[in-house]
Order: C-alpha cells, then sequence, then structure tokens
C-alpha cells in the first residue's frame, strides 16, 4: 500500500522516531552531496553520476524499485554491531525530510526486497497493520521513497558518520578513513554543505573489523572504497 508522507511522518512520530538513516559507498555518498540531494539508483543512472553498483541492482530494476530512496529506521552498525552492508557512510535525516515530499508516496517493505520472490514484493498494506507488526528496530522494514527520483539533503541532512576500516592504501601512501573523509569534504565543497563527519564510534563488542577485513578476499560489495 501506498501512504502519503504525513501519514508516515505522523506514524512515525508516534513511536518516537526522529531520525532517518541512509548508509552507502564513499562514491555514491560523494554523488550525492556534490548535488545536494539524496538520490535513486536509477536517477543516478540517468544523470550519469558515479554509484557504486550493487548485488541487487537487476532485481531492483525487475522489481521497480530503480528510481526508489530507501531510509532505514535503525542504524544498522551500531545496533547490529556490524558493517553495514551498503557502505561505510551513513546519512542521518531529520525526520522533517518525509515533509519536504512534494509528491511521491511512501511504501513500507516487510521484508528486505533482495528476498522477495514475487515481483509485488512484500509491503505493509494498511496503517493498521504497521501499528501491529512495524519495529523500527529490524533491517528488513525499510520506508521507500516510491519514485521520487531525488529530493533535497539540506536542511534535512544532520550528520554523516563514517566508518574507520583502519585500512591502509600502500599504493597511495594513505589510509581509507582520511581518503574517504577528504572525497566527503570535497564533494560537501561542490554541494555548497557544510556538515559535521563523525568518527564511527563502535558499539562494545562491534565485528565490524571482520566484515572490512573479510571483505578484501571474498566479497565485493563490502570493500571500503573511494574510488
Ligand atoms: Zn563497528
Amino acid at each position: 500500500m501506498e501512504f502519503t508522507p504525513k501519514k508516515i511522518f505522523d506514524f512515525l512520530n508516534t513511536r518516537g522516531i526522529t531520525t532517518l538513516y541512509h548508509a552507502n559507498t564513499v562514491s555514491t555518498a560523494s554523488s550525492f552531496l556534490m548535488a545536494n540531494k539524496i538520490i535513486s539508483r536509477g536517477e543516478c543512472e540517468k544523470l550519469d553520476l558515479l554509484q557504486t553498483s550493487q548485488y541487487t541492482d537487476n532485481k531492483d530494476k525487475r522489481l521497480c524499485l530503480w528510481n526508489d530512496i530507501f531510509l532505514d529506521t535503525t542504524d544498522i552498525h551500531q545496533r547490529g554491531k556490524r558493517a553495514n552492508h551498503y557502505g561505510p557512510v551513513l546519512f542521518e535525516f531529520d525526520i522533517d525530510i518525509l515533509n519536504s515530499l512534494e509528491t511521491g508516496s511512501i511504501c513500507i517493505t516487510r521484508t528486505n526486497p533482495s528476498k522477495w520472490t514475487k515481483l509485488s514484493g512484500e509491503w505493509f498494506s494498511s496503517l493498521d497493520e504497521l501499528e501491529s507488526d512495524f519495529d523500527e528496530h529490524t533491517f528488513e522494514q525499510m520506508i521507500v521513497l516510491r519514485h521520487l527520483g531525488s529530493t533535497s539533503l539540506t536542511p534535512y541532512l544532520k550528520r554523516i558518520v563514517l566508518d574507520d576500516p583502519r585500512v591502509i592504501y600502500t599504493d597511495y601512501k594513505t589510509d581509507f578513513y582520511s581518503s574517504a573523509f577528504g572525497s566527503l569534504k570535497l564533494a560537501m565543497a561542490i554541494g555548497k554543505i557544510d556538515i559535521t563527519i563523525e568518527k564511527r564510534k563502535c558499539p562494545y563488542g562491534c565485528r565490524c573489523m571482520t566484515s572490512y577485513g573479510v571483505a578484501h578476499t571474498k566479497d565485493d560489495h563490502f570493500i571500503p572504497t573511494f574510488e
């Protein structure tokens, strides 16, 4: 079911949710900052903006999610004590971003679309269902801004949290964190945005270093990159 932004804003407010999250790679996050917009994968492609490919891209096109923007209601790295699969850059938005959406509607996934087997998807179908089954702490139930293409980052972007995987690029004689920080700062200067970038403070017992370590040998979409 498609909801109006106002309905979802009111619903999340009643749950005490004030922040929405979006994680991405340094490359894609830099494209957002340069444009001062959060941008769907489809619009990034149309505008020929740099974005890191994701293993779900083909499926997202088939499921008609290509022009959608995904927001989480929880900081997955902090809560899951692991690296976020979508990238080391976390945008934190004031929930008022939902009030800025002049057009478009919002849907909420029941499960992660990467697991969907039906083209129709698995969405919440009513407000009653949301009230009984929505859990803001799961990593599956995402706020999806449908067919929006893009929307302004400012004034809703509150801060950026950047992981420090402690990776050294020997070729460049620099480390991932400072390279990524520099890329994001430059992108912000181009996009005329002045937002704090904070280094991630991992929760006790966080396993993200294992994820980043594994990334180098096994799992492409975990590789921290500043391309
Ligand atoms: Zn961590």
